[in-house]
């Protein structure tokens, strides 16, 4: 189950100190991060449909 995150500072520098990109679709996120545990790691989406994309493609990488 994720949540969402305000990217304040603290914790952009907790995640990236740089960006944070969609790792479903590859953009940028500017504020608002949707955040979701995948494997005991923070994945950072645009919003839950990007996760749901995110999910999709996982099960297909695993799929073959
Ligand atoms: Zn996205």
């Amino acid at each position: 189950m994720g949540k969402w995150i305000h990217l304040d500072t603290s914790y952009k520098s907790y995640v990236n100190p740089e960006s944070l990109h969609c790792q479903a679709c590859g953009k940028m996120i500017p504020k608002d991060a949707w955040i979701s545990e995948k494997k005991g790691t923070d994945v950072s989406f645009c919003d839950e449909e990007c996760e749901k994309m995110y999910d999709y493609m996982a099960v297909r990488r695993t799929k073959k």
